[in-house]
């Protein structure tokens, strides 16, 4: 048995970074950057109104001026002004040249051409000095999985098209006598495929392509057939038989295929059978069948190797930290991820912790992760989780 930790390190070794293809502004939230992008322009290009009001070159309570024009966004007023004139401006219009101060209109009483000023004057000079926001040359950097946020600022930057990591391309292949696809009707013995569908949506997520191909029977025939159908998938993810059992059969088709096998068992809860090695021009990760185990493997091994295939770097699931609002008994000698629930009075692990049961699961939204050996855990004390 191998350790979480050297486990993840089999996999990014296996985890090739894919290649960059440009994808325009609508379809880039979500991707990630793969290069760094550089701003085409100054933002704002030029020194810009904040607010409705009146471009002044300087203002004192009480004091008049004669309007002698109009800058409007999009249309600038252009001639400077000079002392005792003001500008009629709006709001991301260009400040003419003399003007040092926007007057709020709420500050001003007009009569015809002519602004008299208030006596409680807002202060601020409501001028955005050009470049403010950003200048030419400046960067957004890479790799980076852009948000919304950042896909407003790319575009402000005239940049219309970016560089981003090509999606992972991953083929899920369920296997299993008894397992039928949701909606179909279950033989008396069978079950439904679900983890299979719970990884379809982590997978999505976390910004691959996944495909679930048709459920591999447990012989070796069912099973060379699901392998041949996966086409050009970076990553082929198998569920279930991955284990000791007579009717565990991907470890040795797997082999027989040609695959040059990582590992196999990895000391940790739930989720011990697990198994990577590349096949052909894919790499290959196989999971425990157990809905609960499936999953987990999800977030500890399969979340961290799409990031490194999309070049966000190969680093373990992010975790965080709480403190215990129930106390935790000893661990063993593998590493456990405990469903366990997050509230403000703190993390708490669900009474069960069968490696079979979703509803638990669903009802979790944190892993607490026990290390090996860890000590029984008394109220308050601080404990690692992954968020789910
Ligand atoms: P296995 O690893 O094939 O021995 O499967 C372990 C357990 O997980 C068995 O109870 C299977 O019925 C169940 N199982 C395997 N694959 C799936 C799946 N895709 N969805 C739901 N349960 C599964
Ligand atoms: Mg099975």
């Amino acid at each position: 048995m191998i350790t979480v930790t050297q486990a993840l390190d089999h996999l990014f070794a296996l985890a090739a970074p894919l290649p960059v293809e440009t994808v325009p502004l609508t379809k880039a939230a979500g991707r990630v950057l793969a290069r760094p992008v550089t701003a085409r322009r100054d933002q704002p290009p030029f020194s810009a109104s904040a607010m409705d009001g009146y471009a002044v070159p300087e203002a004192a309570a009480g004091q008049s001026f004669t309007v002698i024009g109009e800058s409007a966004a999009g249309q600038r007023f252009d001639a400077p002004v000079g002392p005792g004139q003001a500008v009629r401006i709006f709001t991301g219009a260009p400040v003419p040249e003399g003007a040092n101060r926007i007057v709020i209109q709420e500050d001003v009483t007009r009569d015809g051409d002519r602004i008299t000023l208030h006596d409680d004057l807002d202060e601020n000079p409501y001028i955005r000095p050009a470049g403010t926001d950003f200048r030419v040359g400046q960067t957004v950097n890479a790799p980076k999985r852009l948000t919304a946020q950042d896909v407003a600022l790319l575009a402000a930057m005239n940049i219309a098209e970016v560089p981003v990591t090509r999606r992972p391309r991953v083929a899920l292949i369920s296997t299993g006598n008894e397992l039928v696809m949701p909606g179909d009707t279950p033989g008396p013995d069978q079950i439904i495929a679900s983890n299979t569908f719970g990884l379809h949506a982590l997978l999505r997520a976390l910004g691959a392509e996944a495909r679930i191909l048709p459920i591999a029977r447990d012989t070796s025939a069912s099973l060379i057939h699901g392998f041949s159908l996966v086409e050009d998938a970076d990553l082929v993810i198998t569920i279930g038989g991955a284990s000791v059992g007579d009717h565990d059969l991907v470890a040795q088709v797997a082999e027989d295929l040609g695959m040059d096998r990582a590992f196999h068992t990895v000391a940790m809860r739930p989720g011990k059978p697990l198994m990577s090695g590349r096949l052909n021009d894919a790499m290959m990760i196989g999971l425990p069948g157990n809905p609960v185990s499936a999953m987990v493997c999800g977030h500890v091994f399969v979340a961290p190797v799409i990031r490194a295939m999309l070049g966000l770097g190969a680093a373990p699931a992010p975790r965080l930290t709480a403190r215990l609002a129930a106390p935790l008994t000893a661990n063993g000698p593998r590493e456990h991820y405990m469903r366990a629930e997050l509230s403000e009075d703190g993390i708490t692990a669900l009474a069960r912790q069968d490696s079979s049961l979703l509803s638990v699961l669903g009802r979790a939204n944190a892993l607490l992760v026990r290390p090996v050996g860890d000590a029984a855990r008394a109220v308050g004390e601080t404990v690692a989780y992954l968020p789910l």
